[in-house]
C-alpha cells in the first residue's frame, strides 16, 4: 500500500490520542481504530474517567503486513508525541527515575477476537523505575508486584517464554511454586508474597528469560513498546487468530490496532480493585447490574480466575462511593449508548477509571428483554427493537430447555453438529420401526441412526430428538429436524453405532436399546440418562395452546417483536409443509401460505409406498393407472386437510420430483417382501430396480421429466388437487392451490404440464359444478431455466426460486456429495461459506436476479418466490429482499426466523 497523504498534503495519521484534553476518535472509528480504541475515544467524548492514550490504526497492521513486517517512518515520532500527551496528563514521565509512566499495551481489532496477543500491564518498568514507583508511592510490595507482573506478562507474550510440551505448568508459575515452597513450605496466595519474595521472583523470571530466550530482559521503556507493539501485530497472522478469523468470516484485511494507555492500579491495596460489568443481565435481560471485581487486583486476575471474585453488588459493602459513582456510570453508559454495554474497570484508591466498553454479547432471551425494555424506557424506537434480536438466534427462544440446574452438573459424552435446538431425553431406538412402536408404548423415544434416510421419516416423527452419528448440516436428519422442530444433534462421530446388537457405545460404556440418553441441540452436546427439559413457552402458548404460558412476558415479548416484524416487511412468509401439523404450526408462527409443499413426502406414509411401488414397477399405462388411482384419495385427503389448515391462505404444490427408485426397496431381502405383496416375482422387482438405476440420478430422470414421460402421474395429482379443493370450496373456505413444475429448464416442459393441469382442472370444475381460481407456476431451480425466464415467463403464472437444487447445477455441486471436500474448500477460503445454508449471492444469486430481471420483463406481475432452505436463512433473506423477491419459504419452525430476519432486511434498506 502507498502512503497515504491526506488532501492537505499532510501526513497520515497513524496515531489517535484520547483523555482528558483532545480526544481524536470516537466510537464511529471501529474499523480504523479496532473496537476497544473506538470505545476508549467515545467514552472520553463524554466524559466519564478513562486513563489518557492512543492508539495505532489498523492501517498500520496492513502496513506492517505489506512491507515485510516493517513500520512507516514517521509512526516513531507520532508514537513519541502520544507519549508527551499521556505525561502531560498524568504528570508522570515514561522512563523516569523519579515519577515513571507506566503504560499497558492492548491489541484491539472491530471486535475482540480471541487468539489475539494478551495485553501487557505495567510496561516501563525496570530495575530503576521500580525503586522510583516504590518511594512515590511509598508502596514496595506494590512496585515489587507490578514488576513481577510485567516480566511474567512480557516474557510470556512476547518473548515467548511458554508451557513446553514436556512441561505440565507455566514456567513462571512453577517458578512461583518453587519459591513459595523454599520459603513457606505450602502454597500461600499471591497476595501475602513480601517485598523481598517479589524481588526475588523478578531475579528468577529474568533468568528464565535470558535461559529460555537466549536474550536479557529489555531494560529501556521504549524498547519494551516497540517489541509489545510489534506482538500485537505479529499477533494478527497467528494460528489461533487464523483460525478464529476463518471461523467467523472475519477478512485479514481488517488488521488489528494497538492501544497504548496509562496504568491505573487495582492492585495498590484494599482501596482499590478491578472488575468487569454488564450494565444489565446479559443472560435472562434483567435490569440489574450485573458483573463480578476483586479487591486489590490488576485487570488480568478477574478472569484469570486465581481467585474468586465477588459479585458487584457486594462493592457497595466495601467501597460505598467508588460503588455509587459506577452506579452513575452505568446510567450514562446506557443513555449514550443506547444498548446493553459490558465494560471493564479499576478501582485505584478509591477513584473509578473505565478501561474497556462495548456492546454486550446476549442470549437470544436476553436480547429479546433488552429490546422491549429499551422500548419502553423510550431509549430506542421499535425499528431499532426489531434489529437488536439476531434473527440467527431466535431459535433458542423455542426451543425446549434442560432444567438449568441438572444441566451444569452433568458431563457430555460425546459432541456433534448442532442441528435441531432445544433439549430432549428418551430411551435409545436404533431403528424406525421400534422408535414408533415404543412410543405407542408411550416411551418417550431418542433415535439413534448413524445415518437418517426417508424411510426413516415415521420414527423421526415418533421421537423426541434424533442423534446420529454421521452427516452434517444439510443431511437427512438435520433438514428434518428443521422442518419439524425437532431436536438433532447429528454427525456425533464419538458413537458407534451396532445395528446388529442394538448398541451404542461411546465414552468407555455401551447403552443397549431403551437406555436414556438426552441431547442438547443447542450445544450438540450427548449426555448419559435422562434429563428433564420443558416446551419454552412460546411453543406452548402458540401450538400447544397452553393460556398460562401465553402470559408470561416472554411469550408477549415474542408476540409483540412478530407484530413489529409485520409492520416493518415488505416480503411474506410461507412455510414449506407437506401436513396439516406442520401447516397449522407454520401458521400459528405467522406464516401466510405454503412456499412448497412436497408431494411425494406423503408417499412415504402407511401403505402408501405400496401403491406408489405398484405404479413404479407396471409395465403397462393401464397398470400404471390402476396403481395410481389407489393413490388418489391418499393424496386428496391430503391437500383437503393442508386447505382447510390454510384456511384461505395459498398453497404452492409441486408436482412429483425425486427419481423414482428413491421410492423402491434395494436390499433383496426387502425386494422379496414387497414381491410377496404385490403378487410378481422378486426377479422383476429387482430387474425394474436395476433398470432405473442411474449414475447420477440428481441430474437424471426426475423432476417434471417424469411428468412427461408418465402424464398420468400429473394427472392423478392434479385430480387430487382439484377435487380437494372442490370439497373444501364447498365447505366455505377460500382454497389457492398454485400449482407448481419442478425442474424446468425448457419452456415447452411447462407447456405440456400446463396441458394436462389445465384440461384436469376443466374437468374436474365440471364435474363438480365449482369455479376454482388456481395458478401453475414452475420452479427455476436449473440454470438454463434462469438464463431462459423470459421465455418461460410466457407461460408461468409464477416462479419459486428452487435455491437447493439451482445451488447444486449452478455450482455442479451435489450436496449429498459435498461433504467430502466443501470442508477443506472453507478452509482455503475457496468458498466464503457453505453455499448450501447460505446463497452463494456472487454466483448463483446472478441466477436469480437474472431470472427476476426476464421474468418481470415479460410480466411485471409475475409472482416470484424461494423455497430453498435458503429461505430460512438470515443472510439470504437479506439477499432475497435486495432482489425484489415476493415471498420466503422457510420449514415451520423457521417462520419466525425469517419474518425477523425479511424484517431486518426491510428495515436495513432504507436506513
Ligand atoms: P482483553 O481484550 O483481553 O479484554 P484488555 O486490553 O481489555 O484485554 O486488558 C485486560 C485487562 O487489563 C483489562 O480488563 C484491565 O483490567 C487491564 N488493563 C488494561 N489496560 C489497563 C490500564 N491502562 N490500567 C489498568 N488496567 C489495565
Ligand atoms: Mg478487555
Ligand atoms: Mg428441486
Amino acid at each position: 500500500m502507498a502512503k497515504k497523504t491526506t488532501s492537505s498534503g499532510k501526513k497520515t495519521k497513524h496515531v489517535y490520542l484520547f483523555g482528558k484534553g483532545k480526544t481524536d476518535g470516537n466510537g464511529s472509528m471501529k474499523p480504523l481504530l479496532g473496537g476497544k480504541g473506538a470505545g476508549l475515544a467515545e467514552m472520553c467524548r463524554i466524559r466519564l474517567p478513562v486513563p489518557p492514550g492512543f492508539t495505532i490504526t489498523t492501517e498500520v497492521c496492513t502496513y506492517y503486513y505489506d512491507h515485510k513486517r516493517t513500520y512507516p517512518s514517521d509512526l516513531k515520532a507520532q508514537m513519541q508525541a502520544g507519549l508527551a500527551s499521556i505525561e502531560m496528563q498524568t504528570g508522570k514521565k515514561f522512563g523516569d527515575v523519579r515519577n515513571p509512566l507506566l503504560v499497558s499495551v492492548r491489541s484491539g481489532a472491530r471486535d475482540s477476537m480471541p487468539g489475539m496477543m494478551d495485553t501487557i500491564l505495567n510496561l516501563g518498568l525496570n530495575d530503576q523505575t521500580v525503586e522510583a514507583l516504590a518511594k512515590k508511592t511509598g508502596n514496595p510490595r506494590f512496585a515489587w508486584d507490578c514488576y513481577r507482573r510485567f516480566v511474567q506478562m512480557y516474557g510470556d507474550v512476547v518473548l515467548g517464554v511458554q508451557k513446553r510440551p514436556d512441561e505440565d505448568h507455566e514456567p513462571f508459575e512453577t517458578v512461583i511454586h518453587a519459591l513459595k515452597h523454599e520459603r513457606y513450605h505450602k502454597d500461600i496466595d499471591d497476595t501475602k508474597l513480601t517485598p523481598a519474595d517479589l524481588k526475588e521472583l523478578v531475579v528468577r523470571f529474568k533468568a528464565l528469560v535470558k535461559d529460555r530466550a537466549g536474550k536479557e530482559f529489555p531494560g529501556s521503556p521504549w524498547d519494551q513498546l516497540m517489541g509489545a507493539v510489534g506482538a500485537v501485530f505479529g499477533s494478527w497472522m497467528n494460528d489461533r487468530a487464523i483460525v478464529y478469523r476463518r471461523k467467523y468470516n472475519i477478512p485479514s484485511e481488517w488488521g488489528t490496532a494497538v492501544n497504548v494507555q496509562a496504568m491505573v492500579y487495582g492492585n495498590t491495596g484494599d482501596r482499590s480493585g478491578s472488575g468487569v460489568a454488564f450494565t444489565r443481565n446479559p443472560a435472562n435481560g434483567a435490569k440489574e447490574f450485573y458483573g463480578e471485581f476483586l479487591i486489590n487486583a490488576q485487570g488480568e486476575d478477574v478472569v484469570a480466575g486465581v481467585r474468586t471474585p465477588e459479585p458487584v453488588a457486594q462493592l457497595k459493602n466495601h467501597m460505598a462511593k467508588a460503588y455509587a459513582e459506577l452506579e452513575r456510570i452505568r446510567q450514562t453508559l446506557e443513555k449514550h449508548f443506547k444498548d446493553v454495554q459490558d465494560f471493564e474497570f479499576t478501582i485505584e484508591d478509591e477513584t473509578v477509571y473505565m478501561l474497556q466498553t462495548r456492546n454486550g454479547k446476549r442470549t437470544a432471551m436476553a436480547a429479546l428483554k433488552f429490546s422491549m425494555d429499551m422500548f419502553r424506557e423510550k431509549l430506542i424506537d421499535w425499528k431499532t427493537a426489531v434489529m437488536r434480536n439476531p434473527a440467527d438466534q431466535l431459535d433458542q427462544l423455542l426451543a425446549p430447555v434442560f432444567d438449568a440446574a441438572e444441566a451444569g452438573k452433568a458431563k457430555a459424552i460425546a459432541t456433534g453438529l448442532p442441528a435441531g435446538p432445544g433439549a430432549a431425553s428418551g430411551q435409545i431406538y436404533l431403528n424406525a420401526e421400534r422408535a414408533v412402536a415404543a412410543a405407542d408404548r408411550k416411551e418417550q423415544v431418542l433415535l439413534v441412526r448413524v445415518e437418517t434416510s426417508p424411510e426413516d421419516l415415521r420414527g423421526m416423527i415418533a421421537a423426541e430428538g434424533i442423534l446420529t452419528a454421521r452427516g452434517g448440516v444439510s443431511s437427512h436428519a438435520a433438514l428434518v429436524a428443521r422442518q419439524m422442530g425437532k431436536v438433532c444433534v447429528c454427525g456425533a462421530s464419538a458413537l458407534e453405532v451396532d445395528y446388529q446388537a442394538r448398541t451404542v457405545r461411546v465414552d468407555g460404556k455401551t447403552y443397549k436399546e431403551g437406555d436414556w440418553l438426552s441431547i442438547d441441540g443447542t450445544a450438540g452436546k450427548v449426555f448419559p440418562g435422562r434429563l428433564k427439559t420443558a416446551s419454552s413457552e412460546i411453543i406452548a402458548g402458540l401450538i400447544e395452546g397452553d393460556e398460562s404460558a401465553k402470559k408470561t412476558e416472554k411469550f408477549k415479548s415474542f408476540q409483540q417483536l412478530m407484530k413489529w416484524c409485520d409492520d416493518a416487511t415488505r416480503m411474506s412468509v410461507r412455510t414449506n409443509a407437506d401436513t396439516p401439523e406442520q401447516t397449522k404450526n407454520a401458521i400459528a408462527f405467522g406464516a401466510v401460505g405454503i412456499g412448497l409443499c412436497r408431494t411425494e413426502h406423503m408417499f412415504f406414509e402407511g401403505d402408501r409406498i405400496d401403491a406408489m411401488r405398484e405404479m413404479i414397477l407396471a409395465e403397462t399405462v393401464e397398470a400404471r393407472k390402476a396403481a395410481l388411482a389407489k393413490l388418489l384419495p391418499y393424496q386428496r385427503d391430503d391437500f383437503a386437510g393442508i386447505f382447510r389448515a390454510l384456511n384461505g391462505y395459498p398453497a404452492t404444490i409441486r408436482f412429483l420430483d425425486p427419481p423414482l427408485h428413491e421410492f423402491l426397496p434395494h436390499t433383496s431381502e426387502q425386494q422379496k417382501d414387497l414381491a410377496k405383496k404385490l403378487g410378481i416375482s422378486a426377479e422383476r422387482i429387482h430387474a425394474r430396480v436395476e433398470q432405473l438405476h442411474e449414475f447420477n440420478p440428481m441430474l437424471g430422470f426426475r423432476g417434471c421429466r417424469l411428468g412427461i414421460d408418465f402424464p398420468e402421474i400429473s394427472e392423478m395429482q392434479a385430480r387430487a388437487v382439484f377435487e380437494a379443493a372442490a370439497i373444501v370450496q364447498k365447505e366455505g373456505l377460500k382454497v389457492r392451490p398454485e400449482i407448481m413444475i419442478p425442474l424446468v429448464g425448457f419452456k415447452k416442459e411447462l407447456d405440456l404440464q400446463l396441458e394436462v393441469v389445465h384440461r384436469v382442472a376443466r374437468e374436474v370444475q365440471a364435474e363438480q359444478k365449482v369455479k376454482l381460481s388456481y395458478m401453475v407456476g414452475t420452479m427455476i431451480e436449473v440454470p438454463r431455466g434462469a438464463l431462459t425466464a423470459d421465455e418461460i415467463a410466457q407461460s408461468a403464472e409464477f416462479f419459486s426460486f428452487g435455491t437447493n437444487d439451482l445451488t447444486q447445477t449452478g455450482l455442479g455441486m451435489s450436496r449429498d456429495d459435498s461433504g467430502s471436500f466443501l470442508p477443506h474448500y472453507a478452509e482455503l477460503e475457496i468458498v466464503k461459506r457453505n453455499p448450501f445454508a447460505t446463497i452463494d449471492t456472487t454466483g448463483v444469486g446472478q441466477l436469480v436476479e437474472i431470472a427476476v430481471k426476464k421474468g418481470r420483463g415479460v410480466k411485471k406481475e409475475l409472482k416470484l418466490g424461494i423455497c430453498g432452505e435458503h429461505g430460512g436463512d438470515p443472510s439470504s433473506i437479506q439477499f432475497f429482499e435486495q432482489v425484489g423477491l415476493d415471498y420466503v419459504s422457510a420449514s415451520p419452525f423457521r417462520v419466525p426466523v425469517a419474518r425477523l430476519a425479511a424484517a431486518q432486511a426491510a428495515l436495513s434498506k432504507d436506513r
